[in-house]
């Protein structure tokens, strides 16, 4: 299945993803999904913001456990990240179907739309507009770097958005919400196991900042005449880091938008976009209060600290324990870690419905970028992690 994906959203001259919300490549994307269902019999859904559910069993009459991740990409991302926890979810479904079980509740599989925020520049959108923590009209009125805004290019594709927003009947549906995900990180590789399990997602957010100055011939404007924005933006990169050592936080300007963006000229406007996460909520606003003194800025996105559910949390390990064969010897434990990345899960954990993850090693830790790895044996014990966690909350 994973090879299936692989062709969609590839840029052939670096092997990474460009896999926007609602590009053509997501589009594809999406009927992969539909396809997906389709040939296993699962009822599809898709809600009013474009999120997609395939279920096994029937959902309206009691909430299921579902499972899944998404399909949109960073610009130049890796293969895993989010295809691996849809793959997965539908393999696991597979799994169970083949050892004859008979899930005691329905079970879904899902996959959110625009986790990533890669064009629109929110992340999680389809599970923040699911949950109603992002404003339908707000959502509408994000623009792209063409700026063409949300409403428009749903309305182009025949869409309604207008039907953008909250949705109770929708959540109401998902009684338990397990993603399945590539680790970002180097948490696993030094574990002697493929699988681990999610205590906490750090909190995080977005901030937009806009330095202007006066554009200008790059040859004849004297150094003493230039009003020059982009050493305001430097100065800016350089305390970002300082400011990130000092609270114990990270911080990273990632996205820049220059204008007019000539190699001949003084730039008029640099906008640079600063994403930051620590384990403490203070700890990341200190650095942002610090960093917007005298500068205009925006915030753009912002997710406070997730802890997932305690007890949710024990019972998938050990029935990710026992499905893996107990790794380890008796009484080891998966691990259990927390995360600096954004996820639907946590979404969800902090519209109050009880969720876990699953992480599947990531032996460089690398992510977000071509280089993103997993071995295919640790996918399979993903599979069958997962498996056996959706046994557990359906037997
Ligand atoms: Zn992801």
């Amino acid at each position: 299945m994973l090879e299936d994906l692989a062709r969609i959203g590839l840029d052939p001259s670096t092997g990474g993803y460009v896999r926007d919300a609602w590009s053509a490549a997501d589009l594809t994307l999406r009927e992969w999904f539909r396809d997906q269902a389709a040939r296993r019999g699962l009822d599809l859904h898709e809600d009013r913001n474009g999120n997609q559910w395939a279920w096994w069993g029937d959902s309206s009459r009691e909430p299921g456990v579902v499972t899944g991740s998404h399909l949109d990409s960073v610009r130049q991302g890796g293969a895993f990240d989010g295809p691996l926890g849809v793959v997965s979810a539908f393999q696991a479904v597979d799994l169970l179907r083949e050892r004859g079980f008979t899930p005691s509740k329905p079970i879904g599989v899902a996959c959110f739309t625009d986790e990533e925020g890669a064009r629109f520049g929110v992340p999680c959108m389809g599970s923040r507009l699911l949950t109603g923590v992002l404003d339908p009209e707000r959502a509408r009125g994000l623009a792209d770097d063409d700026g063409d805004r949300l409403g428009e290019v749903l309305a182009r594709q025949g869409r309604k958005p207008e039907d953008l927003g909250a949705d109770p009947e929708t959540l109401a549906r998902i009684g338990v919400f397990v993603e399945l995900h590539v680790e970002q990180g180097r948490g696993l590789a030094d574990h002697d196991c493929p699988v681990g399990v999610a205590s906490a997602i750090w909190p995080h957010g977005r901030w937009r900042f806009d330095f202007r100055g006066q554009a200008n011939h790059a040859g004849t404007t004297r150094l003493e005449d230039r009003d020059d924005p982009m050493l305001a933006y430097a100065a800016k990169v350089l305390a970002a880091r300082e400011a990130a050592v000092k609270h114990g936080v990270v911080a990273t300007f990632g996205k820049l938008r220059v204008s007019p963006n000539n190699a001949n000229a003084i730039p008029g406007l640099v906008s640079a976009w600063l994403d930051s996460r620590g384990a403490g909520e203070a700890e990341v606003r200190a650095l942002v209060a610090e960093l917007s003194e005298g500068a205009a800025v925006s915030e753009e996105s912002w997710t406070p600290v997730v802890d997932f559910d305690v007890a949710l949390r024990e019972r998938v390990a050990v029935a990710a324990h026992r499905a893996l064969g107990a790794p380890g010897g008796p009484g080891m434990m998966v691990p259990v870690l927390p995360t600096g990345a954004g996820h639907d899960a946590g979404i969800l954990a902090g519209a109050g419905v009880p969720s876990a993850m699953l992480f599947v090693r990531n032996p460089t830790g690398i992510s977000h970028s071509p280089e993103e790895h997993a071995e295919r044996a640790d996918c399979e014990a993903g599979v069958a992690a997962l498996a056996g966690v959706l046994e557990e909350l359906t037997r």
